[in-house]
């Protein structure tokens, strides 16, 4: 896609430091360095968000993931990893082009925060079940 940073990546149009390549996808080192080896995973071809891309294409994005996560885990000395993606500006996007975050993790005190607030004194499981049910 024009201007999609991504698929300049992909196409070699500018450079990245590619961890690992086959026909359908990329990783890359993110250029931010979250924590050393923070790496991207993406497709070739271009799909905004996991939520428009192909089903087939997510599999392999993410058996990519695992493998290379594992990789970078056993090389870099982490003690263990993040595996994640951001669906839409209000969850954090900031490039339109499905990826996938690998972030390793070496000390529970990193600068790395992903906070789950507990509100479950304050929500109705059953009522909130019903409406993603439809
Ligand atoms: P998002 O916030 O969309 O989930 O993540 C986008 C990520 O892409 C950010 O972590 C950012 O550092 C990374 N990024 C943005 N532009 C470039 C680039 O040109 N090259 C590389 N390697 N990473 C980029
Ligand atoms: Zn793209």
């Amino acid at each position: 896609m024009e201007d999609c940073i991504f698929c300049k990546i992909a196409a070699k149009e500018i450079p990245g430091k590619i961890v690992y390549e086959d026909d359908v996808c990329l990783a890359f080192l993110d250029l931010s360095q979250t924590t050393d080896g923070h790496t991207l995973v993406i497709p070739k071809e271009h799909y905004s968000s996991i939520l428009t891309a192909d089903p087939e294409v997510v599999a392999h994005v993410y058996k990519v993931a695992q493998k290379v996560a594992n990789q970078i885990v056993k090389n870099m000395g982490a003690a263990g990893c993040n595996i994640l993606t951001n669906a839409g500006e209000v969850a954090g996007q900031t490039v339109h082009h499905f990826h996938v975050h690998i972030i390793p993790r070496y000390d529970e005190n990193d600068t790395v925060t992903f906070k789950f607030t507990d509100r479950s004194k304050d929500v109705n499981l059953d009522d909130i079940l019903d409406k993603i049910k439809g």
